[in-house]
């Protein structure tokens, strides 16, 4: 089975309240590579030209957690969502 299929068991308990944040939009202005866009496997990070910074998709989150270490300067503000609410159901 490939990773998008396992992804799509994956059911959400969706918060209105984002527990994801970037600290510091300018210092993402200066990250040459934009770990964040590359490393995870949900696809929640996102360089937005337009308006140069980072878009969170926060509702995919699958909680891995490898967000909080491929970022070089901890610029991640990561946090699990509020009990009851993010990743419900795995099969996969
Ligand atoms: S890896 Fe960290 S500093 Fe770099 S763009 Fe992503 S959030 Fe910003
Ligand atoms: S915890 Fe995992 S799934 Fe969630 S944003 Fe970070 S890398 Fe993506």
């Amino acid at each position: 089975m490939k990773l998008d299929d396992k992804l799509y068991l994956v059911r959400f308990n969706t918060d209105k309240q984002n527990h994801i944040k970037i600290a510091d939009n300018d210092v993402c202005l200066k990250c040459q590579d934009k770990p964040c866009t590359r490393v995870c496997p949900a696809h929640v990070y996102d360089w937005d030209e337009e308006e140069t910074r980072i878009s969170v998709g926060y509702e995919g989150c699958l909680e891995c957690g490898t967000c909080r270490i491929a970022c070089p300067t901890n610029n991640i503000l990561w946090q699990y969502p509020r009990g009851g609410f993010g990743v419900s159901w795995k099969n996969g």
